[in-house]
């Protein structure tokens, strides 16, 4: 039990009982009476009966520090508050050791100006206030002088603040490279294009990225810089063809729509936003704060600079146009031969449609009504009902478009990326990983299982990282220390993607069986893993809801259209139609389906994910990393408003407690022998001095003396009961109660 000695003006934490305790400062009401203030404004009175659930506040907690190792109150109540206080003081940035936490502000700074470019050039990180341009400069310092890879990982969920971090180093790299050159500024440049294909606006982002993305940047040995290549990561497909409320489809179209001379627009037959289906499903068509006109002259303007021709952004625009002229094709449902089937409305949507598609209408109109196959002895045709043409259609609408995506990508790669030549083989490279964080919605599927084994894969990475910084800093000290145990996922990454039989490869399988079903799915992971208590088994045989322990907590996902999303299978008539297309860019972004001879046009979405992350787990791997991670203060992209809770969930799953558990685990709380020396010089001549008190598990290093949490709290009562000699013992006037 702490002895409960407070003045004025101390700080304390209040256990609540709900949710983390938080800080409070003892104040004096207007009648006399004591009562502690806390974080949110709230007054709690001061009674003996609440006395156990005050603890006093650790002094680095008071008014927070820049690096949370350092902060005495090393838990949960800690990190969050001295996130909290800095952000009152309009302070976003924190450490963590070398990773740097950002709050996202949710207004423009004056931080980011070409002075604090050079204010943080060749600095050490931690010499200045903690930065994003901090660890852009450790990246490219450390790649000079270490001749060795860099990447740095950001995340956070959706609004967090990610793609902005991202943008920030890269405008960093981009001006410390050197003269703003020609493949700077296509770098740079990069961005809009990739951000009008990928990006929309959502409830939780107003520009929030429907991919993933990881950008190499090479750099000369002289460090300026040469080129990049950009990965890409699980476009959002769907959101071609709906939209939540409130959401839009991709900028681009919008961009398109406002931006493009009315002569064009005839020429493509196209309207306003209002008129087509597919822009429409959110009833939400612009965007507060976006001007999709300006945003349209400085895509136009970018795809000059990436090397994009105005024949090529045409050829795009035309297959944005057909793509919404799909979107509003009708079927009339009928009967043939005693069973449904259905008829294109040949509108005027439908014809320019397949006149910008460059094929034979009635070629189209058969492939969209029809679906052939072949038996053991013969070749069919089935007529297809209404609704599974629409959704033939759309699959057809998001395969065009996923495509283009990619084409757009490899296009702006092969504008920016020099290959290495043998003289200069060995590229110098910074990595920047923009990728989506820990999903967890009331209805999640497919998607975000993919999602979330990327992010399990990710942490792994972190927290394998953490760990050994935690050893590397033992062995400099010359400590010898036992094995310290930490919590990993790699059990739930085993049942995900690596025993035998493991889920993903399940789905996986189960896609190949024309028979299979999502049922039959959900019976094979019953069967396999029913018992491991990683996979949740649904608690009945009608629920279709499976759950996964992940490491940021359990997620529910629902098994229904598992097999069709995996398979994102096309029409193979489809297909086919688009082999007399005269449509060079159609044909040129379906090339590897056109050359494919097997027949069946269907991409394991799993195996291109599996494949992608391996490779980027390879790179990441053989890099030195830096990690960001990004929180979303409130969930109304205010700025100045901090909601405790959210930020606690998401300081959760970012693994921050994790480098604190990994810590906790060893000896979390570290002095330089002069620090220690200044801060309990007080206690000299105390019992804490004897002997035998100090015997215990704590370690003296080279330049530090290493502790246990219990040390510490120890130490910092003693000291606060030695200097308290003068301070107003507040117990007096409790007990008088
Ligand atoms: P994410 O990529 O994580 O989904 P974004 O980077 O798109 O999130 O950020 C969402 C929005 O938050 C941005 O459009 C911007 O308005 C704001 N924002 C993020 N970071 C900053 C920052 N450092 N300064 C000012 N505003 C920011
Ligand atoms: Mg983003």
């Amino acid at each position: 039990m702490v002895i409960l000695s407070l003045s004025l003006g101390d700080f304390v934490w209040v256990d609540t009982g709900t949710g983390v305790p938080i800080g409070a400062e003892v104040k004096v009401t207007d009648t006399g009476q004591i009562q502690l203030l806390d974080d949110e404004g709230k007054e709690h009175k001061l009674k003996k009966t609440n006395e156990k659930s005050i603890r006093p506040m650790h002094p680095t907690s008071v008014k927070g520090v820049d690096d949370m190792i350092r902060l005495g109150d090393l838990n949960e109540a800690g990190l969050l508050r001295n996130l909290l206080v800095r952000h009152k003081e309009g302070i976003i940035y924190t450490y963590t050791g070398s990773i740097l936490v950002a709050v996202n502000p949710y207004q423009l700074l004056p931080i980011y100006t070409i002075e604090h470019v050079h204010m943080y050039t060749d600095r050490r990180l931690g010499e200045l206030p903690p930065h994003v341009f901090s660890i852009a400069d450790s990246c490219f310092f450390n790649m000079r002088r270490n001749r060795k890879n860099q990447c740095c990982v950001i995340s956070g969920e959706s609004g967090a603040g990610k793609t902005e971090s991202t943008k920030l180093m890269l405008q960093f790299l981009a001006a410390v490279s050197g003269q703003r050159s020609w493949i700077e500024q296509q770098v740079l440049e990069a961005n809009p294009i990739l951000e009008a294909f990928g990006n929309a606006k959502t409830i939780r982002n107003d520009n929030s990225s429907r991919f993933g993305k990881y950008i190499d940047i090479n750099f000369t040995k002289g460090g300026a810089i040469e080129g990049a290549r950009i990965e890409q990561y699980l476009l959002e497909k769907s959101r071609v063809c709906r939209q939540a409320p409130d959401e839009r489809n991709y900028h681009v179209f919008y961009y398109m729509l406002m931006g493009m001379s009315a002569e064009k627009k005839k020429i493509l037959s196209l309207g306003n936003a209002a008129e087509y289906k597919y822009l429409t499903m959110g009833n939400c068509t612009s965007c507060e704060g976006r001007d999709d006109v300006k945003e349209y002259a400085h895509f136009q303007s970018a795809l000059k600079i990436l090397t994009f021709t105005e024949n090529d952004l045409w050829e795009i625009s035309k297959l944005l146009a057909a793509i919404l002229h799909l979107g509003n094709v009708d079927f009339e449902a009928t009967i043939v031969d005693n069973l449904e089937a259905c008829n294109v409305h040949t509108s005027t949507n439908f014809k320019m449609a397949s006149e910008l598609l460059e094929v034979d209408p009635k070629a189209l109109g058969k492939g969209l009504t029809q679906r052939s196959f072949q038996t053991a002895r013969e070749h069919v045709t089935k007529s297809l009902t209404s609704a599974q043409a629409m959704d033939g259609r759309d699959a057809f609408v998001k395969g065009i478009y996923g495509r283009l995506f990619i084409w757009i990508v490899e296009k702006i790669n092969s504008a920016i990326y020099k290959p290495p030549d043998e003289e200069n083989e060995a590229k110098q490279s910074i990595g920047l990983l923009d990728i989506f964080g820990f999903e967890n919605f009331s209805k999640n599927s497919f998607e975000q299982l993919c999602i979330n084994f990327a992010n399990e894969q990710l942490q792994q990475f972190f927290v394998k990282h953490v760990f050994k910084l935690e050893q590397d800093e033992y062995a400099r000290e010359n400590i010898v220390w036992k094995h310290i145990d930490y919590q990993d996922n790699q059990r739930t990454l085993d049942v995900l993607a690596s025993k035998s039989m493991n889920l993903l490869s399940l789905i996986d399988e189960e896609s190949n069986f024309p028979k299979a079903t999502d049922a039959t799915l959900l019976q094979k992971m019953n069967q396999y893993h029913e018992k491991g208590g990683i996979y949740l088994p649904p608690k009945n045989n009608y629920e279709t809801q499976f759950g996964i322990e992940h490491f940021a907590g359990k997620v529910f996902y629902d098994s229904q259209g598992f097999l069709e999303k995996n398979r994102d299978t096309l029409s193979s008539d489809l297909i086919k139609m688009l082999e007399k297309s005269t449509n060079k860019l159609l044909k040129q972004v379906f090339c590897n389906d056109l050359k494919s001879t097997s027949g069946t046009f269907y991409h394991s979405t799993i195996l291109i994910t599996i494949t992608s992350l391996d490779s980027l787990m390879k790179t990441l791997t053989a890099c030195q990393p830096y990690f960001i991670r990004c929180i979303k203060p409130n969930d109304f992209k205010k700025p100045m408003l901090f909601d405790r809770e959210l930020c606690m969930r998401q300081l959760r799953y970012s693994g921050m407690m994790e480098t604190i558990r990994i810590r906790k685990a060893g000896y979390p709380v570290r002095y330089t022998f002069d620090e220690f020396l200044t801060r309990y010089r007080v206690l000299l001549r105390t019992s804490i001095c004897d002997p035998k008190t100090v015997k215990g598990d704590w370690k003296t290093g080279k330049t530090k003396i290493f502790l246990k949490d219990h040390h510490d709290t120890m130490l910092e009562v003693e000291r606060i009961k030695q200097l308290n000699v003068k301070a107003l013992l507040i117990q007096k006037v409790l007990r008088g109660y």
